[in-house]
């Protein structure tokens, strides 16, 4: 489709046309509701253009009408809503214990979960590979059964949240070209070079990759405690520790997409060894096995039991143990140096504490951590930043990771599956190979 268009200025018009098309669904996906005239207004677009383009996404079955929106003393305005059954898209949180798949219909309401732990941690490739193909293959039958079988042709994809740096994220994965598959590096879970290929192959959808600190960034940006933020960031305190930075309302990705790896900055020249083979990481310092080992001290017999054993330290915390208090002191000063960091560096609006292990932290000792990142940050960007908790909480990643083949749709439209299918690949539902999606 995209190459055989017959001249430039065919092309730019068309070109035009798709971003406003993307323009105007991506309103009325994050805004829920809307009219013609909101937006019209929302976007910038002139009332024909929105009228043009509600007609075309009714008759594909994207939007529907319903309802009217009284408005004082005018005439009333249709409501205009996406629909949710019109597609589907999967996302997949790959923790370094935990991976969870999840279906959202097109207004990212969940539709179907599965997860699956490795307690014995150092998770590989082709474990990561066969769980989530098997999730995935439970959760369409599953949505089969409640849904018809028409679901499984609506299905757009896949999105993979994964620790570590991604590079090419913009391409899917499978496509066949060494140089073009998306590579993901892992030092920390022993990823080197890792391609998701197989598992393309092995879903027969699109496959889209993304760094799981980014994909929650999208997720808080388009749902969460981001949203309508400028400049802000995302940072994810888990086990590992990481972070996206949005700025002028875009994700900062860098020269080839590691922008981000705040976990692996360094707060001390010859502190605790990190995973990543160097010294002083902010991970070594904030991240949950850290801290609960300044605690406990090491107890390699209780490695992937770390979400079990914050909830004891902050049991022991909270009874006033003494060791659970100088653990969780230190790890709330060395976080706010840290943050402070990202504050001189960034100047954001607004900074989200996010990840499983941030997230029991901010519901505790925010203003602590506040504290401490004010006390670090220079004084001018240090007063105007807010710090805040993450409003999806857990859930963030697999959100985020199915945002990738939802960006897609929104600013692509269907994927399609190789030359001789003309369009809409999704609605000819599954084949065997997943090398052959375009999008
Ligand atoms: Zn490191």
């Amino acid at each position: 489709m995209e190459n055989g268009s017959p001249g430039r200025r065919k092309a730019s018009v068309r070109d035009v046309r798709r971003a406003n098309r993307a323009l105007l669904l991506r309103h009325l996906l994050l805004a829920g509701e809307s009219s013609r005239s909101d937006a019209s207004e929302a976007t910038g677009l002139s009332p024909t253009s929105v009228t043009n383009m509600v007609t075309e996404l009714v008759a594909e079955g994207v939007v529907v009408e319903g309802g009217q929106l009284d408005s004082s003393g005018g005439r009333p305005r249709t409501i205009l809503s996406v629909n949710p059954d019109a597609a589907y898209v999967i996302g997949a949180d790959v923790g370094e214990a935990e991976v969870v798949t999840e279906m959202f219909d097109l207004t990212m309401k969940r539709v179907a979960s599965r997860s699956w732990g490795f307690p014995e941690r150092r998770i590989s490739p082709e474990e990561v590979t066969d769980v989530i193909a098997g999730s995935v293959a439970e959760i369409l039958q599953e949505a089969q059964e409640a849904r018809g079988p028409e679901v499984l042709t609506r299905v757009l994809g896949v999105g993979l949240g994964v620790p570590g740096v991604v590079e090419r994220p913009e391409n899917l994965a499978g496509c066949g070209d060494p140089l073009r598959e998306p590579i993901v590096h892992a030092q920390v879970v022993g990823w080197d070079e890792t391609d998701f290929s197989t598992l393309a192959e092995r879903l027969g959808l699109p496959l889209l990759i993304d760094n799981g600190a980014k994909t929650t960034t999208q997720a808080e940006a388009w749902f969460g405690a981001a949203r309508g933020v400028d400049h802000g960031i995302v940072v994810l305190v888990g086990d590992g520790v990481g972070a996206g930075i949005i700025t002028n309302g875009r994700l900062f990705r860098g020269s080839s997409s590691s922008a981000g790896e705040w976990g692996h900055t360094k707060i001390s020249l010859d502190g605790p060894r990190c995973r990543c083979g160097a010294r002083g990481c902010i991970e070594t310092f904030v991240g949950a096995s850290a801290v609960v080992t300044a605690w406990r001290g090491p107890d390699p017999a209780r490695a992937g039991h770390e979400m079990e054993d914050v909830r004891s330290m902050l049991a022991a915390y909270h009874a006033g143990d003494e060791r659970a208090q100088a653990a969780l002191d230190r790890m709330v000063e060395h976080l706010g140096v840290a943050l402070s960091n990202l504050v001189n560096l960034y100047n954001p609006a607004r900074i989200v504490l996010a990840g499983w292990f941030g997230d029991m932290v901010a519901q505790e000792l925010l203003p602590d951590v506040r504290r401490s990142m004010i006390a670090s940050s220079l004084p001018q960007p240090g007063r105007e930043v807010a710090l805040v908790r993450s409003r999806l909480g857990r859930d963030a990643v697999a959100l985020g990771a199915a945002t990738l083949p939802l960006d897609r749709f929104i600013e692509r439209g269907w994927p399609t599956r190789s030359a001789e299918d003309g369009g809409r690949g999704a609605r000819r539902g599954r084949g065997a190979s997943g090398g052959d999606w375009s999008w």
